[in-house]
């Protein structure tokens, strides 16, 4: 069976994100363990973390299909040193808020090099930001999401995404998390060449570093390079593309998120996404 949910709140402490999750019919969730919208937050209390880890058990969520993704300040390929400085104190924060709450993945956008830098060096600097966070951390691995590049954001095309995790050290601690929309109007055609993005995924990058996928369809058009979310079968993708991600056991084991801009139709989308199994 797949495990499917959205990324929630977790707006009155991080516990409510498994009982909104559940409220849902949710398998899998994601979500923001602080403001996304701060750089740093207050530490989580030690009973706010065992309510959070208690209330996941109790709800039957492993930290194998909760996906939390850092806050939308962080740049860590960015090409001013104070921001970066303040984007790798945040990343890690971030990594060791994860792993005090029980969770093993951080999901996160690579980085923008803001025309100032190439982007071989900022792809240069987002493989020593995941280092250093890498190494004042244990048991979170570091989740690269593609993105749809839009303005300077990287991590669009797969070679990108190959050239950060070759210079990570720690291999086992980096993987990466396919968003479907960002992937299609980053020009890959999911839609009419699913075999063959999925294909060219695994021999530029490697399918044995796929540790997530975020399940949105597209309101822009292929190669477009423009990030709208859409719901499930109402955008350019459309719905046989999900019915392929249904049925293709290859997304068995991961979390798959919907990020998909209307929440009062996340039951009946995840219903949806279930008889297609
Ligand atoms: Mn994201
Ligand atoms: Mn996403
Ligand atoms: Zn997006």
């Amino acid at each position: 069976m797949k495990h499917i949910g959205p990324h929630v709140s977790a707006s009155g402490g991080v516990f409510n994100a498994p009982l909104n999750a559940h409220e849902v019919g949710a398998s899998a969730f994601a979500l923001f363990t602080k403001n996304q919208r701060q750089w740093f937050a207050s530490p989580l209390s030690e009973a706010e973390a065992e309510k959070f880890r208690q209330t996941c058990s109790d709800l039957g969520y492993s930290a194998d299909f909760i996906l939390p993704h850092d806050s939308y300040l962080i740049n860590l390929g960015s090409p001013e040193e104070e921001s970066l400085q303040k984007s790798r104190n945040s990343f890690i924060e971030e990594m060791q808020r994860c792993s005090q709450l029980g969770l093993t993945m951080l999901n996160f956008h690579p980085g923008s090099h803001l025309k100032k830098i190439t982007v071989e060096e900022c792809l240069d600097r987002i493989a020593e930001s995941i280092n250093m966070a890498l190494d004042k951390t244990a048991g979170v691995t570091a989740v690269i999401e593609n993105t749809a590049g839009q303005g300077s954001n990287l991590g669009f095309a797969f070679w990108q995404l190959k050239y950060i995790i070759d210079k990570v050290q720690d291999k086992s601690r980096v993987g990466i998390c396919i968003d479907t929309c960002h992937t299609f109007t980053a020009g890959y055609d999911l839609k009419d060449g699913y075999e063959s993005v999925w294909k060219e995924f695994d021999e530029v990058v490697g399918l044995e570093y796929l540790r997530a996928i975020h399940l949105n369809d597209s309101k822009k058009e292929l190669a477009t390079r423009v990030d709208r979310h859409d719901s499930i079968g109402k955008g350019f993708l459309g719905i046989d593309f999900f019915r392929n991600i249904m049925k293709d056991s290859r997304f068995d084991n991961i979390p798959l998120i919907l990020e998909t801009p209307d929440e009062t139709l996340w039951k009946s989308e995840i219903e949806l996404l279930h008889s297609f199994e």
